[in-house]
């Protein structure tokens, strides 16, 4: 048997055509995970999960562009990805005990006429009833949380070093929570995301009951203050109703 001689060429030619196969290879892998992404975002019923969020990890960037290619709006594709992450760590997240828990607000949340003041761990609240934080607050602290209301990451980092939670709540809008997932993810932490309804600096809101359905998996109802578990079966609290909350205390 004789084989032909190596050239520069054909190893040039191998080379070039072991990278077209490998692009190939990944322009396919993107356009199945996109689709079957867009098949979930669509019906509302996750497919294959892990192995979207894993293969996701991958191909990312080309995955953003072939939605944008196939008129999916950003806020569609982020929503997707972090009811995909919720998915996925629900189970363990509801593992593990609320002691072990941190949640974080946002401090856009605040009412603009706040009195608290910035400390080294976030927002001092004082539970004026000027926004429902206050309230809320201490429904979450009383089943076992800590409670956090942040400027921003940093102090998310800081305060997970500190305390060391296994599991975090994350509150904020939409890509920062995308960003605040991620970011736990590589800290090792459980993390679930709960997305404002309102976006920007000031007086935005979000859906409390939304937050107490995340903050309640795995709790034993009994850890639950009665009067929060009532108003979520009839409607959450407004700013009113926390005030009201307050002064039952
Ligand atoms: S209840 Fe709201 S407005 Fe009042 S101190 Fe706390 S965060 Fe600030």
């Amino acid at each position: 048997m004789v084989f032909a001689p190596v050239t520069i060429e054909g190893i040039i030619f191998l080379v070039g055509e072991i990278t077209l196969l490998i692009l190939f290879g990944l322009l396919v892998f993107s356009l199945l995970l996109v689709w079957i992404s867009i098949v979930s975002i669509n019906t509302g019923r996750l497919i294959l999960p892990r192995f979207v969020k894993a293969g996701m990890v991958l191909v990312e960037g080309l995955a953003k562009a072939f939605f944008r290619l196939f008129g999916l709006e950003d806020s569609e594709v982020l929503t997707f990805f972090i009811t995909l992450h919720n998915t996925m760590h629900k189970q363990s997240f509801a593992e593990i005990p609320p002691e072990e828990r941190a949640i974080f607000f946002p401090q856009c949340l605040r009412s603009s006429r706040c009195p608290a003041h910035l400390s080294p761990e976030g927002l001092a609240c004082r539970s004026c009833g000027s926004c429902s934080i206050g309230y809320w607050r201490k429904v979450l602290s009383a089943m076992g949380y800590r409670v956090f209301i942040v400027p921003g990451s940093s102090f998310i980092k800081r305060m997970v070093r500190a305390y060391r939670p296994r599991a975090i709540i994350g509150v904020g809008c939409l890509a920062e929570v995308k960003d605040g997932l991620e970011m736990s993810d590589k800290m090792g932490l459980v993390s679930m995301g709960v997305v404002t309804q309102k976006d920007g600096c000031v007086e935005t809101s979000v859906d409390w009951e939304k937050v107490m359905e995340v903050a309640s998996l795995g709790v034993d109802p009994a850890r639950i203050p009665h009067e929060a578990s009532e108003a979520l079966f009839s409607s959450t609290p407004s700013q009113e109703e926390g005030r009201e909350g307050e002064h039952h205390e």
